[in-house]
């Protein structure tokens, strides 16, 4: 029997498959300005991930008062915790990988354009302009645990600290539960477990993750089975406003400091690095189509991808192409049947 969990959250549906007697638990909680839906068939108790969760915000947040990050981008330093200080390495290791498509140093020109404040405010070219020069990655630097900003550069995790939350999650959950399937939805960043080997044995494992139609985003654009993995999503649907016909969303070009004018209506990285797949998300939505496979066959990190285009095709890496299957009602922007390609590397 196939057990269903009708779950519509940010940016994916959830559907589990799983044996005949299935009992689980599930939590949804706010945090880091989004929603998180824990299922589990552990012992129900998800105290520690509720504290984390909220703990963890009190740090890396751009916006919270008293937060490290919000120190150091008020008074240009701060002594940051553990976890602050890799997901800032971690973030600094992949701007330079990406070709500084990822930039952590952008909070001048989220702040600026703040595009979730319900204002729906464009800046002059001036203003983004200015902002744009203080988002260089050289203004800073990390020496032991100590973090320096120069010249009103603003750091800003948002890209990248989720998926870093999620692994953390992931990790309390499995380590007090053994052979606990395990699906936690952190505003659409997702991390799987399931597949120990007991499970295994009882074939009571897996997960179909509905992969969000950028074009409706009531809707999926087909499932993926699988399980022992994150997938991050990153789509200029997910938060945005519209003026004047133009569609202003909250990924930027750091080479612009404007929304990044990009031929993919949606990118999903599928990987075993929460903090990886996340920034990598985003990174690979401002590269854009050509650049991303490019990236990807590089081999530079290891991970599969689902690039989402404008024109409706739905381009997926040989890792995982066979475990996905087309939503037959999918449709693009104008009313057209979606199509699959196949990216060998
Ligand atoms: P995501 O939803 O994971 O794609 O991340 C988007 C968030 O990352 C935004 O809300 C910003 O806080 C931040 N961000 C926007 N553009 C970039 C960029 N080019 N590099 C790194 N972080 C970014
Ligand atoms: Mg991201």
């Amino acid at each position: 029997m196939k057990r269903i969990f009708p779950l519509i959250v940010i940016s994916l549906v959830l559907v589990c498959s799983c044996g005949e007697v299935y009992r689980y638990t599930d939590a949804t909680f706010y945090t880091m300005s989004t929603v998180v839906n824990v299922i589990s068939d552990g012992d129900g108790d998800f105290s520690d991930i509720k504290d984390f969760a909220s703990d963890f915000e009190n740090r890396v947040s751009r916006t919270k008062q008293n937060s490290e990050i919000y120190t150091l981008n008020l008074g240009g330093t701060a002594v940051l915790s553990e976890d602050t200080l890799y997901i800032l390495e971690k973030s600094l290791e992949i701007a330079e990988n990406t070709d500084y498509a990822f930039n952590p140093c952008m909070g001048s020109i989220t702040e600026l354009w703040d595009i979730t404040s319900g204002k729906n405010y464009v800046p002059e070219y001036g203003l983004v302009a200015d902002a744009l020069e203080a988002c260089d990655i050289n203004n800073i630097r990390i020496s032991e645990n100590t973090a320096e900003v120069s010249d009103g550069t603003k750091v800003d995790l948002g890209g990248i600290a989720k998926g870093y939350a999620l692994e953390k999650m992931l990790e309390f959950e499995i380590s007090e539960n053994k052979d606990t399937n395990v699906c936690i939805n952190l505003g659409g960043n997702i991390a799987l477990s399931g597949s120990s080997e007991s499970n295994r044995k009882k074939d009571e494992y897996g997960w179909n993750v509905g992969i969000t139609n950028p074009f409706d985003k009531n809707t999926i654009v087909g499932t993926l089975k699988t399980s022992d993995c994150f997938i991050a999503i990153s789509g200029a649907y997910e938060r945005f406003f519209e003026k004047d016909g133009t569609v202003y969303h909250h990924i930027f070009d750091p080479s612009t400091g404007y929304p990044a004018k990009s031929d993919l209506a949606s990118t999903a990285v599928i990987n075993k690095s929460g903090i990886e797949g996340d920034a990598l998300s985003t990174a690979l939505f401002v590269m854009g189509f050509d650049k991303s496979v490019e990236f990807y066959k590089s081999g530079v990190y290891d991970f599969d991808m689902i690039l989402i285009t404008n024109d409706g095709v739905i381009y997926i890496t040989e890792g995982i192409a066979s475990d996905f299957t087309l939503d037959a009602d999918a449709r693009d922007l104008n009313g057209k049947e979606m199509s699959i390609i196949k990216i060998e590397k």
